[in-house]
């Protein structure tokens, strides 16, 4: 049995938001915001909103804005986004797609079709969020997800106190990914997300090492059996990795491509001391490789 699903209406015209409450109102629970600032409010409820329709043209904070701002927060980026809007030219739908939108709906309303898209749209995140909970591989980029990673690292660090063998770390984190997306549109971002993940995982070679994508621009990457000075060498190959794929980036002023920062640790951990002890100081090493102008690795621990 499904929980009814919540779609929050934005549109500055009530008239508007009317019509749309009327035709949604009998399957879905409908929130409705009358500007961009409570739309994003609504959307940062727990649990969020499984879709938003979203008006394009009111004062203020306009229906673009609000998108690239969903997109832009980790918490709201995944509820798709369907843009309800009277401009109907092939350049306004393209540029809300290219903001990550998912679809794009022609004003004047016509009940059935909306309630068919929405309909479509709910069914998809429905089995993308059941196949989510369920996955070990990350969808965009096809590489271990966030819950493979802690899985992994757990069990890798068990064995490592058992056996008193070091166990390393190394945090990965895109340089100015914000500006990338914001000069290159989200659906570039993504691609350079596959092409990172891609060179990430083919920088390492033993079976026992594992790539994961954390969670937005993050990677992290765990190599049992191995010194910082290992995990330094995977570092530098990681870079190069990354610099082979020469990914142009005008915004960033770090370099003209893509680059990444590398936090790197090991240990050889004790019983009783926790995996969170080597993300941090895998994070502490990334900070300060962001710190000291990004597009290098910092070496922490032993
Ligand atoms: P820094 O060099 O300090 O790391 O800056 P940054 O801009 O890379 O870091 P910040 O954490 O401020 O921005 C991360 C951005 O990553 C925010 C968001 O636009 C983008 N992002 C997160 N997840 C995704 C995704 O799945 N796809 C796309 N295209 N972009 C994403
Ligand atoms: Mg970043
Ligand atoms: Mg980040």
């Amino acid at each position: 049995m499904h929980t009814q699903a919540t779609i929050l209406v934005v549109d500055d015209s009530p008239d508007n938001l009317q019509v749309l409450t009327a035709v949604l109102k009998d399957q879905y629970r409908v929130k409705v915001a009358i500007n961009g600032e409570r739309a994003l409010s609504l959307a940062s409820d727990d649990p969020p909103p499984d879709l938003v329709l979203l008006d394009v043209m009111m004062p203020g904070m306009d229906g673009y804005e609000v998108c690239r701002r969903l997109k832009n927060n980790p918490k709201t980026a995944s509820i798709p986004v369907l843009f309800v809007s009277s401009r109907d030219e092939e350049e306004d739908e393209a540029y809300g797609l290219s903001l990550g939108a998912i679809d794009y709906i022609v004003k004047p309303i016509r009940p059935s079709i909306v309630q068919a898209r929405v309909r479509n749209h709910i069914d998809l995140k429905r089995s993308r969020d059941l196949l989510e909970r369920l996955t070990t591989v990350d969808h965009l980029t096809g590489i271990h997800n966030r819950r493979r990673f802690d899985d992994y690292l757990e069990a890798e660090w068990k064995r490592a106190v058992r056996e008193h063998e070091p166990i390393a770390l190394i945090a990965i984190d895109i340089d100015h990914f914000k500006a990338y997306n914001d000069h290159y549109g989200h659906p570039q971002g993504d691609q350079c997300l596959i092409a990172v993940a891609q060179a990430l995982s083919g920088a390492v070679t033993r079976s026992s090492d594992l790539v994961a994508r954390c969670g937005g621009e993050e990677f992290a990457c765990i190599l049992p059996g191995t010194t910082v000075s290992g995990a330094a060498l995977v570092a530098e190959q990681m870079m190069q990795a990354v610099a082979a794929c020469a990914l142009e980036h005008a915004r960033s002023t770090t370099h003209d491509r893509v680059t990444i920062s590398l936090g790197v640790t090991s240990m050889v951990p004790e019983p009783g001391q926790d995996p969170q002890t080597l993300i941090d100081q895998a994070d502490a090493a990334l900070y300060e490789a962001k710190a000291a102008g990004r597009n290098r690795f910092v070496v922490r621990g032993a």
